[in-house]
């Protein structure tokens, strides 16, 4: 099927872009590797298509006083290769690989990954697992919102009307931390079935994907002092749904070995 009719707009400001994405109809467009396949699919009809490409201040990647700031249109290949989030971001380098394919990498972008919030999704995970902002502006200014406050439900996040995910902001991963990225998927770069996103600081934050509506924080496994306490306490925090081929069971048991693997990971010196 093709897309419904559309307008199309490509500001050239943040504020020309703030104004677009007010009217009525409008919805942004990044990369469009979710967003035009919904098109094409006849699930969304918007009027109006503001695309944000071409604001080069959200193409960046910094470093500012042990903070890694990363603008919301670094696309997935942009962030695979970047050398300031291997060495200071090393989750999300592990997880980017495990996104779809190269072609969809090339376009796709962390903003847009992040405002469609797909439960399945790694960035999600690893944002929550680490701690990290979501830096949402608008009209009325910017505003920092802590990660697990920000994915609300399925496909549900907290931007208002008008605004845009700008950035995410990350602590630089000290020394004596250590993170972990495993997924369970039928095929590499497939959705996964499920995933782990796992973050030694002073304590340990283990952030399931494709286990809820939204990533769930393992708060009772991440307070357990050794692995199999932690993999028992797993039922208190996970109730996955089914999906075409898992049953809660087997997610709930899938989530348990990564778990573990993760755990070996975390705690093995490098
Ligand atoms: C075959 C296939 C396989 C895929 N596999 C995976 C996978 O394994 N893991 C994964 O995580 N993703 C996967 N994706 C999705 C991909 O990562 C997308 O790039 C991502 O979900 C959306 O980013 P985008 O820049 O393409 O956003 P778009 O498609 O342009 O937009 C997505 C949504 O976000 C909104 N939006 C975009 N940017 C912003 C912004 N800055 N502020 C506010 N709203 C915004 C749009 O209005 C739209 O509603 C896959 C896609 C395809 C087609």
């Amino acid at each position: 099927m093709k897309a419904p009719p559309f307008a199309y707009v490509k500001p050239r400001s943040l504020a020309e872009a703030f104004e677009l994405i007010e009217r009525p109809g409008a919805k942004v467009l990044a990369g469009g590797q979710s967003l035009i396949p919904s098109l094409n699919m006849r699930l969304s009809a918007p009027e109006l298509l503001v695309d944000i490409t071409g604001l080069s201040s959200l193409k960046t990647i910094t470093l500012e006083q042990g903070v890694v700031r990363i603008g919301a249109l670094v696309t997935h290949t942009q962030l695979a290769e970047s050398e300031p989030i291997a060495k200071h971001v090393p989750l999300l380098a592990q997880a980017v690989s495990h996104i779809a394919h190269p072609a969809i990498r090339n376009r796709g972008t962390l903003g847009g990954s992040i405002a469609f919030a797909d439960p399945a999704a790694e960035y999600p995970a690893c944002l929550v697992a680490l701690d990290a902002s979501i830096v949402v502006q608008g009209k009325a200014g910017e505003r920092m919102v802590p990660a697990q406050k920000f994915f609300k439900g399925l496909f549900e996040v907290d931007l208002a009307p008008g605004e845009l995910v700008v950035a995410a902001e990350i602590r630089a991963q000290l020394k004596d931390e250590r993170s972990a990225f495993l997924e369970l998927a039928r095929r590499h770069g497939d959705y996964a079935i499920i995933g782990l996103a796992a973050y030694k600081s002073k304590g340990n934050r283990f952030v399931f994907f494709g286990a809820g509506a939204t990533p769930v924080f393992a708060r009772h496994a991440s307070s357990a002092t050794e692995a199999k306490e932690a993999v028992s306490l797993l039922k208190k925090d996970l109730n996955p749904p089914a999906d075409l081929y898992h049953s809660p069971a087997t997610k709930l048991h899938l989530a348990g070995v990564l778990l573990e693997r993760a755990w070996t990971q975390l705690t093995t010196s490098r």
